[in-house]
């Protein structure tokens, strides 16, 4: 059989992985995300694809593969690709972030999509709380130690280190030789060990072809490293030095982390205030033990927005915000105590600080990766605005979600691999210096790279 690799995304960019791959009459993808920077010649916050005409707007600026027996009837309904029978078997997710998932929905929903138990349960919480990706798809999960077969190939599912949790990289037997596919991964977070795990069991299956992130293998990645136990003392420092309000914006479901400001405020005696989606997120997970996530209410407090007419009317919140509104906050309560409180404050909440009306001097903490785009400058831009209007202090403290360059390449040379394919990277080239063994191949977008 006639085994290919044929990336659709993830190709000279970061994020946006669509990795198919072809075992006869075996058709798997390895994620279907979004990419970052897709379509914005043609898109921005002000212009968006409309969800109306399902696939056809990214179609227009071939923004997604036009494959056959991939798409729902519905994402199909105004183009010019017709609907066939899933010619799919199977959506293979590493994690639960949209440039790997968020452009599943348009997927028919015959295809069955394969995750780590703990992504299934962010899956619910998202659903919970406004939609996902994932709805109305039937979902099968795995855990590390699992294997299971997709027509003819084995998948073996290992768990990584990642900025969110739930997060895996894969090896697949195919009937040309195995395959390695690492997702995204870390060394610096505080499971960092898992990484070492699905590297030694690629090292193990001596694959024919190794599909690795880069995120930050580029000339311009001077950051100093921080891991997430650092992410934890330096805000302790902060909090500790400071008398007043202290917020942060962060990804909600990085629980790495919420536990990183609820160890600080744990040590400094204050209170952590997260968004209601963050309650739901951490009550969902509260069922996988080994991932000790606060409990709302008795470790972390919910902010409360006034709702509806403006004020805090139970029948003004949606039926799965009710149950939180016993462990609310509300913004004349963080302003009662704001020198003991650190509130999760999310960019689009930004305009809550005008009811807060914080003391000047407090501190903001940038808790997510620097912008790499225009796009992602001018929202820092207007976080630094609303940060200087309320006279606070701005400061970055940051764990990223990828190993830096030097351990990518580590990476790679200990699994080798006769083919090394780089995806989820702008420097695809500078694997060439990375590994010292095997061929690299630079993937063209679309077209298939026989094994
Ligand atoms: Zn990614």
């Amino acid at each position: 059989m006639t085994v290919e690799i044929t990336c659709y995304g993830g190709v000279n960019e970061i994020g946006g992985n669509k990795i198919l791959v072809s075992d006869g009459d075996t058709k798997v993808l390895l994620d279907f995300g979004a990419g970052f920077s897709e379509g914005l010649d043609y898109f921005d916050s002000g212009i968006d694809p409309r969800h109306v005409n399902g696939a056809g707007d990214y179609f227009e600026f071939g923004l997604l593969p036009e494959l056959p027996g991939l798409y729902s009837e519905t994402s199909l309904k105004n183009t010019g690709l017709r609907h066939a029978p899933p010619e799919i078997d199977a959506i293979i997710l590493s994690h639960y972030h949209s440039d790997h998932m968020g452009r599943i929905s348009l997927v028919d929903p015959d295809i069955p999509v394969y995750c780590g138990a703990t992504t299934a349960l962010i899956h619910q919480a998202s659903s919970a709380s406004g939609g996902s990706s994932l709805d109305g798809r039937e979902i099968r999960t795995f855990r590390t130690g699992d294997r299971f077969k997709v027509g003819a190939i084995e998948v073996q599912p290992v768990h990584v280190d990642h900025s969110i949790p739930g997060a895996y990289g894969f090896v697949l037997q195919t009937s040309e030789g195995p395959i390695a596919y690492t997702g995204d991964f870390r060394f610096h977070g505080p499971m960092g060990s898992m990484t070492d795990d699905f590297v030694e069991a690629a090292q193990e299956a001596r694959p024919v072809a190794l599909i690795t992130e880069g995120t930050r293998v580029s000339t311009g990645d001077k950051k100093r490293e921080m891991g997430e136990a650092e992410v934890a003392e330096e805000t302790t420092r902060l909090l500790e030095a400071n008398p007043h309000l202290v917020f942060s914006s962060f990804r909600g479901n990085d629980v790495d982390r919420v536990l990183s400001f609820y160890r600080a405020c744990e040590a400094t005696g204050r209170r952590l205030v997260v968004s209601m989606k963050v309650a739901l997120l951490l009550e969902e997970l509260k069922v996988d033990k080994r991932l000790k996530v606060p409990r709302v209410g008795r470790d972390v407090s919910v902010y409360l927005r006034r709702k509806g007419k403006g004020g805090y009317d139970d029948s003004d919140y949606y039926k799965w915000e009710r149950r939180f509104l016993d462990h609310g906050f509300t913004a004349e309560d963080v302003k009662k105590q704001e020198g003991k409180v650190l509130l999760h404050l999310d960019r689009w909440y930004l305009p809550e600080l005008i009811d807060i009306r914080p003391e000047k001097g407090g501190v903001y903490i940038h808790a997510t990766t620097e912008a790499f785009n225009e796009e992602g400058e001018q929202d820092e831009k207007i976080i630094r605005n609303w940060v200087d209007h309320f006279g606070f202090d701005y400061h970055q403290i940051h764990a990223s979600g990828h190993a830096p360059m030097e351990r990518v390449g580590g990476l790679v040379n200990r699994i080798g691999g006769k083919k090394v394919i780089p995806i989820h990277t702008g420097r695809p080239d500078m694997f060439r210096k990375l590994a010292k063994k095997g061929d690299v191949v630079l993937p063209t977008k679309g077209k298939s790279i026989p094994l």
